[in-house]
């Protein structure tokens, strides 16, 4: 029998202080060579052991052998050159250096898939692997040769393909996209975005997960946040293209964000990862907080469907803070599953 909402984070977690300088995005690694390769291993173990201690469900590496979630798959790819850079504005937000796209985009081999097998050796547990989406990923890239943001995405989406088959292959049950992009760039959502996603997705038989966001608890996220209102109702235009697309499962941010729940009817029908834990404030909820959160998203979303998770990564956060969190999103649950139990008996 399936457990009635399983637990689940939206991917990152912070990494030990041997590895990576903590609370920084971009961190750079303490190791090198060998001495890395072990390091990120041992930490993606402990991150497996925290999560499986803290009672989550379907377990993720916690981003350990990765630096950023776009960044590093993009590294492995031929076709991009990190010396050329040029600044561009990311998700309409924030300047910033990218690396040149200078000719056709290809991998040459798999990414994260001997990260994910050892993930899958590390548990018995459903297990979910995050990679960006192509949105997300064009946008944070200056583009030389394609010209255009559509057949760029289309490129990343073959690509992404590719490693999802792997990643499903090395045993992988949930592949989770990333696409903050999908709350910006509205028209291009419409016209190829999700188009572009489902192309990514095509062919696996794991489950797949559209993770959108307001983004990482940093000052410009935050600055930008702030413009948005007292409603915040981007997922209005996304969700409906969602709830006819061939994703199973939409990830998005509740907790304290100014998202109305009634949104989450929008996807009546799918899975529903609902953040439930607040990513941009070190303060930890209380399984109460959590349990209110889950109750109202159950007026819109059947409770088979519910997957209580974080808004987003955690990577920013200070380590004891992330884990914390995990343990009130468990607490948080099991009182809702109590409930729910108590109310069908
Ligand atoms: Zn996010």
């Amino acid at each position: 029998m399936t457990t009635l909402l399983p637990t689940s984070i939206v991917g990152s977690l912070p990494k030990p202080a041997w590895l990576a300088q903590p609370e920084t995005l971009w961190s750079p690694w303490k190791l090198a060579g060998d001495e890395l390769a072990e390091g990120k291993q041992d930490a993606l173990r402990i991150a497996v052991q925290e999560q499986g201690r803290r009672g989550i469900h379907i377990v993720s590496d916690g981003e350990q052998t990765r630096q950023h979630f776009v960044t590093t798959f993009i590294e492995h790819l031929t076709g991009v050159d990190f010396e050329q850079r040029e600044t561009v504005r990311i998700r309409n937000r924030y300047d910033a250096s990218v690396p040149t796209v200078v000719g056709a985009v290809s991998r040459e081999r798999p990414v994260f898939v001997d990260d994910a097998r050892f993930l899958r050796q590390q548990t018995d547990q459903p297990i979910k692997w995050a990679l960006p989406g192509p949105m997300t990923m064009i946008d944070t890239l200056y583009d030389r040769h394609y010209k255009s943001r559509e057949k760029l995405a289309w490129e990343f989406a073959t690509i992404l393909n590719q490693e999802a088959r792997e990643l499903e292959a090395a045993g992988v049950d949930i592949i989770q996209f990333d696409e903050p992009a999908f709350n910006v760039f509205f028209d291009e959502v419409r016209d190829w975005g999700v188009a572009a996603l489902e192309r990514a997705t095509e062919g696996l038989r794991a489950e797949t997960a559209v993770h959108i966001c307001y983004g990482y608890g940093i000052k410009a996220n935050n600055d930008w946040k702030a413009t948005l209102g007292a409603q915040w109702r981007q997922y209005e235009e996304t969700f409906p293209l969602l709830q006819r697309s061939t994703i199973d499962i939409v990830s998005l941010e509740c907790h304290h964000s100014h998202v109305p729940m009634e949104l989450v009817e929008l996807v009546r029908g799918k899975k529903v990862m609902l953040g439930a834990i607040d990513v941009a404030s070190e303060t930890i909820e209380s399984p109460e907080d959590v349990a209110d959160t889950l109750r109202s998203a159950l007026r819109f979303v059947d409770a088979d469907k519910l997957v209580p998770s974080t808004n987003c990564g955690m990577a920013p956060l200070p380590r004891d803070v992330a884990l914390g969190k995990l343990s009130a999103l468990s607490a948080g649950a099991a009182i809702v599953r109590e409930e729910l139990a108590g109310a069908t008996s």
